[in-house]
């Protein structure tokens, strides 16, 4: 079900609970800033979340409320991912859904990371 994207932060929502390490992902990076990890459902070759580490219900919240080191801190975060994965020649497409009308549906701000075929018009 779709969430609001605004507060509180539910810290029982399952990225939490990855970032906790109290549920497996699959992962691709980490720093102090971000976390990244093939999403459970892909919707392209390469499907790739990545989440901030501060408790951040979306992407409203995160670019209102975060601090400064924080945003370039995860902004360079996702460009190195998708260094990391190969992307950055053949090129890839960065989704955030925030709240309701987009569908977002898990309340801790994330960046999907799409690439490895061409994408078509919309996804997600
Ligand atoms: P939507 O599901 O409409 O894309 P979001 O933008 O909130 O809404 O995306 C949540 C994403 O998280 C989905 O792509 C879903 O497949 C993924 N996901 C949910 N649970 C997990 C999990 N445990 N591990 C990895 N990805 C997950």
């Amino acid at each position: 079900m779709a969430v609001s994207g605004r507060g509180p932060y539910d810290p029982q929502n399952v990225f939490a609970k990855i970032l906790r390490g109290e549920i497996p992902c699959r992962r691709v990076f980490e720093n102090e800033y971000a976390l990244a990890f093939h999403d459970i459902a892909p919707q392209a070759p390469v499907h790739v979340l990545v989440i901030p580490k501060g408790p951040y219900v979306s992407f409203a919240d995160f670019s209102q409320t975060a601090g400064e080191a924080e945003i370039a801190g995860f902004t360079r975060a996702v460009g190195h991912v998708a260094a990391l994965l190969g992307l950055e020649d053949s090129g890839y497409r960065l989704l955030a859904n925030m709240g309701v009308t987009a569908g977002q549906e898990v309340p801790h701000f994330h960046v999907h990371l799409f690439g490895g075929a061409a994408l078509g018009p919309m996804l997600h």
